[in-house]
């Protein structure tokens, strides 16, 4: 049977994680599901990773995801799918069906009013806000719904598609249920405000007036409801202002679940596209429209971007972006980091150089932007401050940049100047350490660059500069009287009379060279010669870029073969 993983948001209330686990436990026990599990995207665990992971390690390669969440705003819509499509990469072959959001559902209405009719209990019938104790429970709720007015109180989204839904909500919580009238208001990011609400229901007369929190658990919003409900009634003792309970781990939300879950697996599923602020342009809601769906790093998440939030909840666009400066090995697709793998996932745009592994660009999901560092407009000299530019504004705009080049970033990748860069704009950024092809180039090529006994020493060295030129920063008699390893880097042009000049100070003419041209690619060669021969046989070979020339005694241990 599919198994289910329901996913939550998170919370820094504990009270709130409680009740998510207790839903979680009370689902499982229906037993309607084989198998069930639930995870947060942040702030709490389990993380989703782990409860995903939880249902694959028992076999499970088809789930239900349900995202519990009441309306289908930022979470529901962009960082659940998003963070589900990274454990797919985790787990490939791993497909799941997406519930729809809760509401607005009959289902939840119920268990409004439920709530609702508990914080009526003990009101005296006239409404005059003087509780009668001898009437507790002997009065059905009902009776005094006509003198009650309700302020359902929403979370509140920066998508306006979200904020309808909560109205919606309260329209249909008010119809045919006898109340005096139920009107919507929000905790955060929109309006009306709690006090506004409450200010609005006084002066159309309410005498009585419930504040019912649409939330599903505890939390720091909720609690923020509370605060700001007791702060207006102490300024207004005339009223009588009550709270409502979350709706809760309750058997009515675990129906929904099963009932979403059911839905999701038979069911035919659609978005609300119609009012859609990724994709419709709404007034005052311009930026959104097609704006890429990333996943949240939950901290115990390995793939470690460090994002946590220090305010009390991130009531905001999700607009912090950032760039990793990453390295991507020497050129196949499998000589990158795990690290890197997962932040290239995770990426809105990727900004690439010619040298870094192309083939895990088809690989990319279809709405990441590729951009192409190699033909950034303008003339060489200013294509890093351009590329510098465009990390920064990707950035800037919200968007998870991962610049991605060949080898290491800060092997003569101008990598530094990049992360200068960012840390001067105030963005956010990482460095993810590569396999530097001045290292795997030799070891591909059956090199190895230092061997007990031969060389203790390699110095890797660009070879862009010849010797004697001006702005040249090498010592290139220090390292011809060196006995060890040296990796030339960007030597093509200059390898024959860099030999000259190492001859020239000390190192024996017969010294033994290897250029490895295209290391690890499938046109990857080797190109022997001794280094009083290397700049001849380089040039009538026809050795080009990209290309390493690795010299030294080590050269002599070359392995032929199978590893070769
Ligand atoms: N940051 C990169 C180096 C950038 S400089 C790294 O750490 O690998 C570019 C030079 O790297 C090329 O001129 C060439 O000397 C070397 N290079 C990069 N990829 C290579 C490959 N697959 N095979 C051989 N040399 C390579």
């Amino acid at each position: 049977m599919t198994g289910l993983v329901i996913v939550g948001h998170g919370t820094r209330s504990a009270a709130g994680v409680e009740q998510f686990a207790a839903l979680v436990e009370r689902v499982r026990g229906r037993g309607d599901i084989g198998d069930v599990e639930g995870g947060f995207i942040e702030l709490s665990r389990p993380p989703l990773t782990d409860a995903v992971g939880a249902l694959v390690a028992r076999g499970h390669r088809a789930l239900v995801a349900l995202p519990l969440v009441l309306t289908g705003a930022g979470h529901g819509k962009g960082d659940i799918p998003a963070a589900m499509a990274r454990e797919q990469q985790r787990h490939p072959g791993l497909s799941y069906r997406y519930g729809r959001p809760l509401g607005p559902h009959p289902l939840l209405h119920e268990a409004l009013e439920q709530r609702i009719d508990a914080a009526l209990a003990g009101a005296d019938r006239a409404g005059t806000g003087l509780a009668g104790a001898d009437r507790a429970g002997t009065e059905p709720a009902g009776a005094d719904r006509a003198g009650t007015w309700v302020a359902l109180i929403g979370r509140g989204s920066t998508d306006p598609d979200a904020n309808a839904e909560v109205a919606k909500v309260a329209r249909l919580l008010w119809e045919g249920r006898g109340y005096a009238g139920v009107e919507p208001g929000f905790i955060s990011l929109a309006s009306p405000s709690v006090p506004a609400v409450l200010e609005r229901l006084r002066r159309l007369g309410a005498r009585r007036i419930v504040v019912a929190p649409y939330f599903l658990f505890a939390g720091v919003l909720p609690d923020r409801i509370v605060a700001q409900s007791a702060e207006f009634a102490a300024a207004h003792p005339d009223l009588d202002v009550r709270v409502a309970e979350v709706i809760g781990d309750c058997d009515t939300l675990a129906d929904l679940v099963l009932e979403r879950y059911a839905e999701a697996l038979g069911g035919d599923i659609r978005m609300n596209c119609d009012t859609c602020a990724y994709r419709v342009l709404m007034p005052g809601f311009a930026d959104k429209v097609g704006r890429p769906q990333r996943p949240h790093d939950h901290p115990d998440d390995p793939v470690g971007h460090h994002h946590h939030h220090g305010h009390d909840h991130h009531d905001h666009g999700h607009d912090h972006g950032s760039v990793a400066v990453v390295g991507g090995g020497p050129g196949p697709d499998d000589l990158i980091t795990v690290r890197a793998k997962a932040l290239l996932d995770a990426a809105d745009v990727v900004v690439v150089d010619r040298l870094a592994p192309q083939g895990l660009l088809a690989g990319l999901r279809p709405d990441v932007l590729v951009v192409d560092a190699a033909k950034v407009p303008r003339g060489p000299s200013m294509a890093q401050e351009a590329i510098n530019e465009a990390l920064v504004s990707h950035a800037r705009a919200g968007r998870r940049v991962v610049r991605l080049k060949g080898g290491d970033p800060y092997v003569f990748g101008r990598g530094h100047e990049e992360v200068q860069a960012c840390v001067a704009a105030g963005v956010p950024v990482t460095v993810v350490p590569g396999v530097s092809s001045a290292l795997a180039a030799p070891a591909l090529a059956g090199v190895p660059v230092t061997h007990r006994g031969v060389a203790h020493d390699v110095t890797v060295v660009s070879g862009h500069l010849p010797p004697g030129h001006p702005d040249s920063l090498v010592d290139w008699a220090a390292l011809a009287r060196a006995r060890g390893t040296v990796v030339l880097l960007m030597a093509v042009d200059t390898i024959g009379k860099i030999a000259s000049v190492l001859i020239e100070h000390g190192r024996a003419p017969e010294t033994p060279v290897l250029a490895v041209q295209d290391a690890g690619l499938p046109d990857q060669r080797s190109v022997p010669a001794r280094l009083d021969e290397i700049g001849a046989v380089a040039a009538r070979e026809g050795v080009g870029p990209p290309a390493v020339f690795v010299l030294g005694p080590v050269v002599a241990l070359t392995t032929t073969g199978p590893t070769a």
